[in-house]
This record gives structure tokens, sequence and C-alpha cells, in this order.
């Protein structure tokens, strides 16, 4: 089996850069499931399928067609039968439901499928809830980042500002807090640390400081 560090924690805890700067100085392909949740998403929302079971769901299942365009050294962008949809994905609206949708079996069962699938013959930078406990649970490298709730807030905020929308960092918190306590009691695949994960607490560092030490271990045991 090829090399796969699996990246899990809560929204906003830095995981996507970090996964994003580890695969790019390892030279390893980077796997935003977080993205794939989202998309599919916006299919059920553009089709208006509420977030529970049903034939109509399944056959949305079977035909998702979700693709990640690594072309150019930006941001990778997530096209969904071929549009992209990377700011949707992002929107507030689907913020605000992607975690009932993600809670789903079938969702679940479908996406996992999907990321096990893109990650063979390559070496990943995987990262997502249930990556270290269910998607990879052999990965040699593991790692469960948190940061306290305000900071997570903030930096999202900064985020959003940097993109030129203005946000409530009390409204974020509250928003943050909500997703992370759906991922947390779903009863499928929920956020947990695994077992064997070494825990980086990034309240107090920066991005820089966050790369280096996942890389670091990365290095420290593959060695
Ligand atoms: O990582 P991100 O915040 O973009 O993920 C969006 C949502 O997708 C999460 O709140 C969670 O409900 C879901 N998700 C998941 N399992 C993953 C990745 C994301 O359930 N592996």
């Amino acid at each position: 089996m090829k090399d796969v560090v699996a990246i899990d924690g809560p929204s906003a805890s830095g995981k996507s850069t970090t996964a994003r700067m580890v695969a790019r100085e390892l030279g390893y392909l980077h796997l935003d499931t977080g993205a794939m949740y989202r998309a599919v998403t916006v299919a059920c929302l553009r089709q208006n399928l509420p977030p529970q079971p049903s034939p109509q769901l399944d056959l949305l299942l079977d035909e998702l067609d979700i693709q990640f365009d690594r072309e150019g050294s930006g941001d990778q962008r997530v096209l969904l039968a071929g549009e992209d949809v990377s700011g949707q994905i992002r929107s507030p609206e689907v913020n605000a439901v992607v975690s009932s949708y993600s809670a789903l079996p079938q969702v679940r069962k479908r996406l996992v499928k999907l990321q096990q699938q893109a990650a063979e013959g390559n070496n990943v930078v995987c990262e997502g809830r249930d990556i270290g406990t269910r998607v990879f649970p052999d990965a040699r490298h593991k790692f469960f980042i948190v940061a306290d709730l305000k900071v997570r807030a903030e930096r999202r905020r900064d985020e959003l500002e940097a993109a030129g929308t203005a946000a409530d960092l009390e409204e974020l918190m509250a928003e943050l807090a909500r997703r992370d306590k759906a991922d947390t009691i779903r009863e499928h695949s929920p956020l947990v640390k695994a077992e064997d994960a070494i825990e980086l607490d990034t309240s107090n560092l920066t991005i820089e400081m966050q790369v280096e030490r996942v890389i670091a271990h990365v290095k420290g045991r593959s060695a």
C-alpha cells in the first residue's frame, strides 16, 4: 500500500490548509473529503432532495460524478458532473445543511468508496472526519487537529473577510459549534480521534508551524 497521511478534526481547525501544504511539500495527492460531502449536498439541494433515505437519493448517488481539477498551482477546483462548484460548496446554505446529508449511511458508503478508489496507487494526504477511523484505518500516519472554538471562528472570519465577505464572530462560533456537535453525535462514522492518531492543538500555532510538525512526524516515522 502507498503512503497515507490521514488528517481529521473539527470544522475550521486548519485541516485543509495543513493538508494542502503537506501534500505539496511531500509531492502527495491531496484529497479533501469535506469538499465531496459538500458537493453531494449541492447536488441534493438542486434536486430538492431532503436529507433522508429515498430512491431518488440512491439514484443521485449511483450517478454521482465528482472530480477534482488539479491543474494549475492555485486551490484545486471541485467539479460536479463537469461543472465547477468550488464556490457553491462553501456557501452559507451548504454550511447549514451539509452535516444532515453527511450523516446518511448511504451517502457515507458511496463517498468512502470513491475516496478509497481515488487513493488507489497514490501517496495521499487525506483530510476529513473519519479518515483515520473508517476510510483508511491502516494509514501509516494519523493526525487529529484541534483548536479553540474562538480561534477557529476567527480564522474562518479572516478567510471570509479576505474574500470580501463580512462575517459576525458570534454567528460563526455558533455555526461551527453546531456542525461539530452534529458530526460528533451522529451514529455513522462520527468525528472521533483514532486511538493511534497524534493530536495537534493548533490554537497557538501558525500554519507554517502546523505543517512543519506534521511533516516532521511523517518523515520521522517513514525513515
Ligand atoms: O471539512 P469540511 O468542513 O469542509 O466538511 C464539511 C462537512 O462534511 C462536515 O461538517 C461533515 O458533516 C462532513 N464530513 C464528513 N466526513 C468527512 C468529511 C466531511 O462527514 N470525512
